[in-house]
């Protein structure tokens, strides 16, 4: 494990607009997270948080500036990161544009947003998560309606025209009631940004991903919602965001692709052989994986031994006393840490961010 981050640069070195942000020069600012998000896999697989200084940033940022317009900060959360405001303003002074992976709204000081509301930046995203005050407490959000809007209001009020909300459907213990607080949220952000004197209402982009369980989190035992249900989802969500008076537009994953992610997130070895099947079959498009993975079902369902079927990674919660396939590979995180932490979401209780100075209780430090 690297402890000192600054010791190694972690920066783009292929530039090409061929890649996925081929139009950004690409820095790593920290590594792992404080905050414990309970579906995040980077926020526990890397634990515990280190961050390169901002003397570091500022110098990787001044070469990039040399290849490309646009920093792009890359880790679990950037406004935590200490000196994060001072790197905006320094690329902005050298008339670049900082754009940092994800933040979360109540770390984003009016420091922070002015700087990256220079030089163009039209957009910018602020990641809620969830709708409704108790999934945030179910995932450990550590995060509040009135920072949110906060945060939103802030953004807008310094000159960022376009806010992206992200959120996730189909997590553990939701309700539809906690769905439907997505587009009520929205609602609020939206009445709150056109009644500010300094707001200039852009659009807001309501970003809904499906939840994919990933491994060493402590949702790593639960299924993924079934793709009829998250597709009803959203169509709620859909309709009352469609509602809203205002320039509010919905960007959803689909449930199908999220399905495929969840089976080579949480499937083992077998896994392979459904892979060299799509291969053989050339099935490149999620269209033609889809039609390909419920053609394995059937075919499993039906008794054939060949392929195991897909549900059984996917759909199927995963026993607190299973054999999962990972566990083989150490992250220096206790298996019983992330069994107390699911075990938390269910009565809602949070935990709190991580104190690297004394705290050993997960194993990381
Ligand atoms: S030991 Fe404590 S401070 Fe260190 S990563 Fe784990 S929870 Fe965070």
């Amino acid at each position: 494990m690297i402890k000192d981050l600054d010791r190694f640069d972690t920066a783009s070195l292929i530039l090409t607009e061929e890649s996925v942000f081929g139009d950004m020069y690409l820095v790593e600012a920290s590594r792992g997270c404080q905050w414990g998000c309970r579906f995040c896999a980077a926020g526990f697989m890397y634990r515990p948080i280190r961050y390169r200084s901002s003397d570091k940033l500022v110098a990787q940022a001044e070469h990039g500036l040399s290849e490309r317009r646009v920093i792009g900060l890359v880790g679990a959360e950037m406004a935590s990161v200490p000196g994060v405001a001072e790197v905006a303003e320094a690329v902005a002074d050298r008339g670049g544009r900082l754009s940092p992976s994800s933040l979360k709204a109540d770390c984003i000081s009016p420091r922070l947003a002015s700087a990256l509301a220079r030089n163009g930046n039209r957009s910018v995203t602020v990641a809620p998560e969830a709708g409704s005050e108790r999934m945030r407490r179910v995932i450990n959000k550590n995060l509040s309606e009135p920072d949110i809007i906060r945060a939103a209001e802030m953004m807008v009020g310094e000159g960022v025209e376009n806010l992206k909300l992200y959120f996730m459907c189909g997590l553990p213990e939701e309700t539809d009631a906690d769905v439907l607080e997505i587009p009520a949220l929205t609602a609020r952000v939206l009445a709150r940004i056109k009644s500010g004197a300094r707001c200039r209402v852009g659009r807001i982009t309501v970003s809904l991903n499906p939840f994919v369980p990933k491994p060493w989190t402590p949702f790593q035992w639960d299924a993924m919602e079934d793709t009829a249900s998250l597709k009803r989802k959203i169509a709620m969500i859909r309709a009352a965001l469609g509602k809203l008076d205002g320039p509010v537009e919905l960007e959803a994953e689909s449930p199908r692709e999220a399905y495929f992610q969840t089976l080579v997130s949480r499937g083992d070895r077998r896994v392979g052989k459904i892979l060299e099947r799509l291969t053989i079959r050339r099935c490149e498009e999620p269209g033609e994986i889809w039609r390909e993975l419920r053609e394995i079902r059937r075919e499993a369902a039906a008794g054939g031994d060949e392929l195991p079927n897909p549900d059984c990674f996917v759909t199927r919660a995963y026993d607190y006393h299973e054999l999962l396939p990972w566990d083989f590979i150490d992250h220096h995180i206790h298996k019983w840490f992330l069994l107390s932490e699911r075990g938390k979401a269910r009565f809602e209780h949070q935990s709190k961010p991580c104190d690297v100075t004394r705290c050993t209780v997960c194993g990381a430090c």
